[in-house]
Formats: structure tokens, sequence, C-alpha cells
């Protein structure tokens, strides 16, 4: 229906949907931007003394080709280079992990390191009797290394 003589056109309906779908998505963006504006804002107005990250493999991530384009609409990067300057702004102590720091796998009750853990185990069970959520326990690891 759309041809012009051999070729297809855009009719002004087509054009006019595309323009929303542009918006939309300039919408998500700037959601996203904006969460992580009020998120690194939210952690430097509590005046820490350190902020401690780790550091994820980021484009280890991305090879996955059906979360890649989750991942980098997450601006993870973007994310840590805010956390870096809203820190040094406010003079703490802004460190990241080493990549290989094991935050997750680490027990910081005992210091005792898992080589099995699944990213299904939400709780982090330790032989010394430590029962945490896997995020607080990453979370206190990563604490202890500012200290
Ligand atoms: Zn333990």
């Amino acid at each position: 229906m759309n041809k012009e003589g051999s070729r297809f056109v855009k009719t002004s309906n087509i054009v006019k949907v595309e323009k929303s779908i542009r918006l939309l998505h300039r919408r998500l963006t700037n959601i996203r931007t904006n969460h992580i504006h009020q998120a690194t804002s939210a952690v430097a107005k509590t005046k820490p003394r350190a902020v401690v990250m780790e550091t994820l493999n980021v484009s280890g991530m991305m090879k996955n080709r059906h979360l890649s384009q989750a991942i980098a609409n997450q601006k993870l990067n973007e994310f840590i280079r805010q956390m870096k300057y809203k820190c040094e702004k406010r003079g703490a102590t802004f460190m990241q992990a080493d990549r290989w720091f094991p935050s997750s796998k680490c027990c910081s009750g005992c210091g005792q390191v898992k080589t099995h853990l699944k990213l299904s185990d939400r709780i982090y069970e330790c032989d010394c009797g430590l029962k945490i959520d896997r995020d607080l326990n990453a979370a206190i690891n990563l604490a202890q290394l500012a200290v």
C-alpha cells in the first residue's frame, strides 16, 4: 500500500509512531540517569568516611547477547563515575575492590571462602552457622576493606 513506484515510503502515521517510540526511549534514558543521580547523592549525603564498590566484569557480562543490551542500559560505569566524584566533593574516600575480590563468596563472619556459590543462592549459609542475605554479606565484606 505504501509504495511509490517500486520503493516503500513511510506514511505519516508510521513517522508519527516512530517519533513516539523515540520519545519513549528518551524518557526511559532520563529516568535511568535520574535514578543514578538520586542513588549516588543519597549515599554521598550520609557523609560516609569511605565508599567501597565492587569492580564488576561488565564487558564479560555483555558477552551474553541476551543480556548485553539490558546491562548496557544500566549504565554501571556511569554509576561508578558519579559515586567517585560525589565522594571527592564531600571528602570521602572512594575505593573499588579488586575484580577478583570474593565479596559474595567470603563469609563475613569467619572469613571462609565458599567455592561453590550459585547466583540462585540468595541466602549465604556458612559452616560456622552464619545465615545472612547474600548481598548484605557482600556489602559487609566490601565495607571491611575500608577499615
Ligand atoms: Zn563463616
